[in-house]
């Protein structure tokens, strides 16, 4: 059971707001991590994701709202008395001690003697066997990350809170561990809050992920809900990349708003539209987009435009063609290094197409455009 062995439950915030002096770092953030999940909290560097984390560990104090677990308020708890453990991503071991006693070291703080067993099934848990004896040095940073997760695990928190853990590694090894991390999660079956300023990994690791902007919450939701259908231009653009055309919505037909970009006319399923009337942004995905050098080869229903290429970018796995449009905007299209058509070199004039439903439409003009 956990150090305070109150039931689990949900973890909500409240009208979580923090301030230092005028500035505000947290702003009015209310949001609900279910119970056992994979949560992930998502933002560029400053957004006030750490600050957040800090107001659920206990370790800053809000200036408004209220942190709940289950039915229980935990806002004005001490951090030692929270069932909540949290994981830097500097690992923070002592080096004085052996694996086995900073793995150990919450339950010796609690008074417990009889670790032993413990400290094995937990160092067993993130595939540490038999590194007790050593020494942190001895450790390389990915091991000496998995310590630090052992030494949070063994106090059964009802929530983990990870706050860039895998910062400090390189990418290969960091891949490992979010392989790691995510059999560890579903293995315990606690709350995982994980903060990173990584969408892929936040992607790819989370059950759910809430994209903060400013202190709040801009879009929350499963990864492929909130990559497919983006709320804003700010989401749209920092999961993954998006071409956003200044458009005007002109009326539906049938299923489909049509919409006017530069003189031309699109078709996006209402369903995907934010919007139905006025100022508009047309989205659509680089890897959505298609490239042809004649035009005659674009399939019917799709929409299109031509544009002249301008720059190439081979990346190995895909290529990134930049285009320029006849109104002078600039937007990328990737594709999977299949079959290049020689035809494609930069001055070329293309047409790029892509069906109606890779599109999707967002209201223009709002505070975030
Ligand atoms: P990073 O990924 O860089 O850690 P973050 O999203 O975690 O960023 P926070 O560390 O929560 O962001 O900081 C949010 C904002 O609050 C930042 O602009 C930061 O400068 C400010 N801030 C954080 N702590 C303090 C403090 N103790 N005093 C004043 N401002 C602070």
């Amino acid at each position: 059971m956990g150090r305070d062995a109150g039931p689990a439950g949900d973890l909500r915030l409240a009208d979580l707001t923090k301030r230092f002096g005028v500035f505000t770092a947290v702003d009015d953030l209310s949001l609900t991590v279910p119970q056992g999940s994979f949560f992930a909290l998502l933002g560029a560097s400053g957004c006030g994701k750490t600050t957040t984390l800090r107001m659920i560990a206990g370790l800053e104090e809000p200036t408004g709202g209220r942190v709940l677990l289950g039915d229980r308020d935990i806002t004005r708890l001490r951090p030692y008395k929270r069932p909540v453990n949290t994981v830097f991503q500097s690992y923070a071991l002592f080096p004085h001690l052996d694996i086995a006693e900073n793995v150990a070291f919450g339950l010796r703080r609690r008074g417990i003697r009889a670790v032993r067993d413990e400290v094995t099934r937990m160092l067993s848990l993130v595939q540490l066997d038999g590194y007790g004896p050593r020494r942190p040095a001895q450790l390389s940073g990915g091991q000496q990350q998995r310590v630090a997760l052992a030494r949070a695990l063994i106090n059964h928190p009802q929530v983990l809170l990870l706050d860039e853990p895998l910062g400090a590694l390189d990418l290969k090894l960091r891949r490992q561990m979010q392989i790691e991390l995510k059999r560890i999660q579903t293995e315990v079956g606690i709350t995982f809050l994980h903060v990173t300023h990584d969408q892929e990994e936040a992607m790819w690791m989370a059950d759910t992920v809430a994209v903060m902007n400013a202190g709040r919450v801009e879009q929350l939701g499963a990864p492929a809900d909130i990559y497919e259908y983006p709320a804003t231009p700010f989401v749209a653009n920092f999961l993954g990349q998006s071409n956003l055309v200044e458009a005007e919505a002109t009326g539906l037909d049938g299923d489909d708003l049509l919409v006017t970009a530069h003189g031309s006319r699109f078709a996006v399923p209402v369903g995907r539209a934010r919007s139905r009337h006025g100022r508009v942004w047309l989205g659509v995905r680089p890897e959505k987009l298609q490239l042809v050098a004649d035009p005659g080869r674009v399939p019917d229903g799709r929409n299109a435009f031509r544009a002249v290429l301008t720059d190439i970018c081979y990346a190995g796995v895909s290529t990134e063609f930049l285009l320029r449009t006849g109104w002078g905007q600039e937007l990328s299209v990737f594709t999977a290094n299949a079959d290049p058509d020689p035809r494609l070199v930069p001055g070329a004039e293309v047409t790029a197409h892509w069906h109606p439903r890779h599109s999707f439409v967002l209201p223009r003009g709002g505070e975030h455009d």
